[in-house]
Order: C-alpha cells, then structure tokens, then sequence
C-alpha cells in the first residue's frame, strides 16, 4: 500500500533516512574571498583583522598551520585550524628526476582518493602541473587517467593546497637551484578542469590575486587544458581572467577525434576551435592547441595539413606531446621523422609549433600513471 505524501515530508513519528551524499572536503581558507574569510572569522568571535593575518601567513609565508602562528592569541589558534586549516592533502609518495628539479608528489585526500602534481623547475622559471579531479570522467583511450574514470571533483583549496605545497618546497629551498618562487600552474594534471567548473575558477583566482587574498601568480602564467567542452571556453572567456586556454585535440577531423577524445561526439572539432577563437578574442591570449602524436594514428602528414589549414592566421599555437605510452596500452610515441614532418607541414602553414619536452617521462608525469599504478 502506498499514501500519497509530499516528498520530503516524513510522516510524524516515522524515521526518516537521509540518502548517503559524499562527504565533501573540509572548508579551508584557500576556498574563500577575503570577504568570507572576514564573516568567518566574526562567526568565530574573531576579530575581522584575523582574517587578513590568517591570509598573510598562508598566502605570503606558506604557513597553514595556525598553531605556528605565534602572532596569534594562543586560544585563537586551535579555533582557527578547526575552521579555517583542515588537512586537505597527505603526501603518500614523491618521485623526482632531472636532477631533483622534476618532482612528482601522490596525494591522498581526506576519503583516501588519490591525486597528483608535478614540480617542473626549468632555468628560467618553475612550472606546478595540478590536477582538478580524482580521476576524469572524459574517457580518453590514450590517458591514463581516463580509463579509471571519475571519482569526484576537487574543492578549490584542494587545487590552491597542490601549488601552496611546491610554492613551499622551492622557497624552503627543497628543489636544487637556490629559494624560488612558482611561476607557472597548468591545470594538466589529473581531470578535466571546465568540468568542475566552479572549483576551478576559484582556484584560479586563488591563484592570481595579489597577496594577501592569494599567491600572486600572473594570469598569463596560468593555463587551463580542456577536452574542449564548449559552453564552458565560452563561460571563461567572460571572467575576466586573462589564464592561457589550451586545446586538447589530438585530431583535426572528427572522424578521429571522436574516439580519442570521446566528448567530440558531443562537441565537434569546428565547433572546439570556434570557441577556441572566441576565447582568443576575448582575451586576446593566444590559445594553445595540444596534440599528443600517436604512431600511425594521427601523425600522418594529411593531418598536420587538414590542422594547419583549420588553424592557420589565427592566435594559437601548437603543442606537440609526443606520446606517453599508459601500460598496456597498443599505441607508442611517432617516429622522429614523422614528428619532423609533422612540424614541417605546420610551418609551412605559419603556424607557430613547439614539440613539448618529455620532462617526467621516466616518472610518468602528469599522465595519471602514479595514481593508477597505486
Ligand atoms: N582534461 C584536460 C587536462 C588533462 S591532461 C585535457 O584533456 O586537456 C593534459 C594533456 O595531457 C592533455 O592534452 C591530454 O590529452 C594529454 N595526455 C593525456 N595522456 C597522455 C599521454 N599518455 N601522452 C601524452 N599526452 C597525454
């Protein structure tokens, strides 16, 4: 038998269940305005003043630990670390190669996901690669990541930790090569970033505002890589924040693309560039165009024609990944000749190219493979 009743009233007296929701990560002051930072703090019976002290000590010290705050009332400091300084991030392993200037950390999350960054220190400047989801939902064949699937979003201040955290490695002086500070963050890592959509834009903006709101980092130092899901290009073009948008397409005919990016069955190769070029117009930052050479599978020179002449006279440039090969996986990196020649064609085209360094390789960086072989 069954009443009628208004969902989500409960007859009086009857248990009522709530369906398990996932847990969510903890508040951090990483995940707020300085505006929320001051109404949290006044909830706490706090001076509004804490809050730009707590920000000072995270985002300009590197300090997330209020209990090393000793510019703080002793009695304030266990307030703020349960309010404001949750762990969000554990250290499960580090692998580093290069000489110690490439290191590549697993993180565990507060429910035991795994996720992971890469620290790149180059001569000129320090590169932090993130990731923005556990796992990725996008399914692509050749990425490691991909064949696990999603597990769930990352909150802002689990995305701002992984900077904060190779921020702090260089100026305490961990990563050879003298004190340094981190220039550059690629949302390369795990996880498609314009689908946690919100997170990530709040990470961003972590990132870029001027001490002590956040770190500081210019946006021309920050590139967001997407699969290419259109509405969203189109929602960050108008943020106002000038990051570096890259492309991964891999393909420039949708016959292909279809199954090396999967989600292209939804958004198809024009309309990817279309949005691309929007994007490029509204901020007028060159787009960056990704694409991994697969052997015999799109480095054939026809491609790098049909990409050159889809992309040529416009403000983009084009990455080559040569392949990183996931274990058991059938496809392998091009041959160089056919890497040339693919560089060639699009040279011919007036299309700026560089081929991206296999920095990490021996460390699987930034393909998911340390998380997947956990
Ligand atoms: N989801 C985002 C960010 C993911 S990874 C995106 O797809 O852009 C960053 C880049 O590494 C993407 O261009 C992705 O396609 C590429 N990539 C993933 N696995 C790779 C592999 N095994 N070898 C080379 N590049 C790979």
């Amino acid at each position: 038998m069954s009443t009628a009743r208004p969902t989500g009233a409960p007859a009086p007296g009857q248990l009522t269940f709530v369906a398990p929701r996932r847990a969510k990560p903890a508040r951090h002051l990483a995940d707020l305005t300085m505006a929320e930072r001051r109404a949290v703090v006044a909830e706490l019976g706090e001076k509004p003043f804490r809050a730009d002290q707590l920000s000072r000590h995270y985002f300009e010290r590197l300090n997330g630990d209020p209990e090393l705050m000793t510019d703080l009332p002793a009695a304030s400091r266990e307030r703020f670390t349960a309010a404001l300084f949750p762990r969000l991030l554990t250290s499960v392993r580090e692998q580093t190669t290069d000489g110690g200037t490439t290191r590549k950390t697993l993180w565990r999350l507060f429910d035991g996901a795994l996720v992971e960054s890469v620290l790149m220190r180059y001569s000129d400047r320090t590169t932090m690669c993130v990731s923005s989801q556990a796992g990725c939902g996008m399914n692509c064949p050749f990425c490691a990541t991909g064949q696990a699937g999603l597990t769930r979003n990352m909150s802002t201040a689990e995305i701002v930790e992984q900077v904060v955290a190779g921020a702090r490695a260089l100026a305490a002086n961990e990563v050879p090569g003298g004190p340094g500070r981190v220039g550059n963050v690629v949302f390369m890592g795990m996880g498609e970033p314009l689908a946690n959509y919100k997170a990530v834009v709040g990470a961003v903006r972590r990132l870029v505002e001027p001490a002590p709101h956040g770190l500081g980092i210019s946006a021309r130092g920050v590139t967001v890589s997407t699969v290419g899901l259109v509405p969203a290009i189109g929602r960050l073009a108008g943020e106002g924040l000038p990051v570096t948008l890259a492309v991964s397409l891999h393909a420039p005919d949708d016959e292909l693309r279809d199954t090396l990016v999967p989600i292209n069955t939804r958004w198809k190769v024009a309309e990817v560039l279309d949005a691309a070029w929007g994007y490029a117009a509204a901020t007028r930052r060159r787009v960056s165009i990704e694409y991994a050479l697969i052997k015999d599978v799109n480095d054939q020179e026809w491609r790098a024609d049909l990409l050159g002449r889809l992309i040529k006279n416009k403000l983009v440039h084009v990455n080559l990944i040569p392949l990183n090969p996931t274990p058991g996986s059938k496809w392998t990196a091009s041959r160089p000749e056919d890497e040339r020649a693919f560089v060639r064609r699009l040279e011919f085209h007036g299309v700026p190219v560089t081929v991206r360094d296999t920095r990490g390789r021996e460390i699987d960086g930034a393909c998911g493979q340390l998380a997947a072989a956990e």
